[in-house]
C-alpha cells in the first residue's frame, strides 16, 4: 500500500521546507506543483511563455494543465511507494481528480497536515525566502534561517535567488488566490477525516516532529 501525504497551508507556510525534511525521513518523493512549473518555465515554447506569465502573476495555472503534468509526475517509477504533494491540489477540482486517480489505482490520499499561520507571517516569510540556484530544496530566510555567507548555499556552495513571483505585489495576490481557491479544502479534507492541524508559528525543527509523529503510522503500516 501507497503513501499519500498531503501538505496544506499559506503561500510561506513552509510546505517546501518540511516536505524535504519527510521526504528525507520517510523515504518518500518530494511532489512540488509549483516546482515542476518553474521547470516548464524554463522551457521554450507556447507553454512555457504561458506558465511563465501565469507564475509571475501569482495566479493559478488552470485544472486541466496542472492535474496533467502531476498525474504524469505521480505516475513515475519513484513514486511507487507514495509521494508528499506540495502546493498540489489547490482547488477543489484538483482533489477531486486526484481523489479519482488515487481511487483508480485503490488508493487514497492518506493524511493532510495543514501548516496553520496568520497571513502576518506567511507575508514575513515570503518576503525573505532565498532559495539555492542548484537544489531548490535548499531553502533559506534572511531573518529566519540565513545562509553563512549572504547569497551562498551552505550545502553546496551555489549562488542563493529570489523567485521571481516573491514581490509584494505578487504575494498580496496568491493570498487572494488562496482565500478564494485554496482555502475550501480545509473542510473538504476535514470532511473526510484525514487532515489534521499543524500550528506553523513555531520552528521547522518543532513542526517537523509533529509531521513525523503525524505521517508515520501511514508510512510504516505500508
Ligand atoms: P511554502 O512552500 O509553503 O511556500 P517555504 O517552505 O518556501 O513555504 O517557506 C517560506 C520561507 O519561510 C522560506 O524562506 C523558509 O526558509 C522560511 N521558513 C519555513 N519554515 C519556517 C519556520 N518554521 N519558521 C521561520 N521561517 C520558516
Ligand atoms: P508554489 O511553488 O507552490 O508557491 O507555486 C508557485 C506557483 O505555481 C503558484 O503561484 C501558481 O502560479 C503555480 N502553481 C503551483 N501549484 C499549482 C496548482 N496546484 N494549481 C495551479 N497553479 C499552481
Amino acid at each position: 500500500m501507497a503513501t499519500y501525504i498531503v501538505l496544506l497551508g499559506l503561500p510561506g507556510a513552509g510546505k517546501g521546507t518540511q516536505a524535504a525534511l519527510l521526504q528525507e525521513a520517510l523515504g518518500l518523493p518530494h511532489v512540488t506543483s509549483g516546482g515542476l512549473f518553474r521547470e516548464i518555465a524554463e522551457q521554450d515554447g507556447p507553454l512555457a511563455d504561458r506558465v511563465r506569465a501565469i507564475l509571475a502573476s501569482g495566479d493559478l495555472v488552470p485544472d486541466d494543465i496542472t492535474i496533467q503534468i502531476v498525474e504524469a509526475r505521480i505516475s513515475r517509477d519513484d513514486a511507487a511507494n507514495g509521494v508528499i504533494l506540495d502546493g498540489f491540489p489547490r482547488t477543489v477540482l484538483q482533489a477531486q481528480a486526484l481523489d479519482k486517480l488515487l481511487a483508480e489505482r485503490g488508493e487514497a490520499v492518506d493524511i493532510v497536515p495543514f501548516l496553520n499561520l496568520s497571513e502576518q507571517e506567511a507575508l514575513a516569510r515570503l518576503g525573505g525566502r532565498w532559495v539555492c540556484s542548484k537544489d531548490p530544496s535548499h531553502m533559506y530566510h534572511t531573518r529566519f534561517n540565513p545562509p553563512k555567507t549572504p547569497s551562498v548555499c551552505d550545502i553546496d556552495g551555489a549562488p542563493l535567488f529570489q523567485r521571481e513571483d516573491d514581490t509584494p505585489e505578487a504575494h498580496r495576490h496568491r493570498l487572494e488566490v488562496y482565500r478564494e481557491n485554496t482555502q475550501p479544502l480545509i473542510d473538504y479534507y476535514r470532511d473526510k477525516g484525514i487532515l489534521v492541524e499543524i500550528d506553523a508559528e513555531r520552528s521547522i525543527e518543532a513542526i517537523k516532529a509533529d509531521l513525523l509523529a503525524a505521517t508515520r503510522p501511514y508510512y510504516e503500516r505500508g
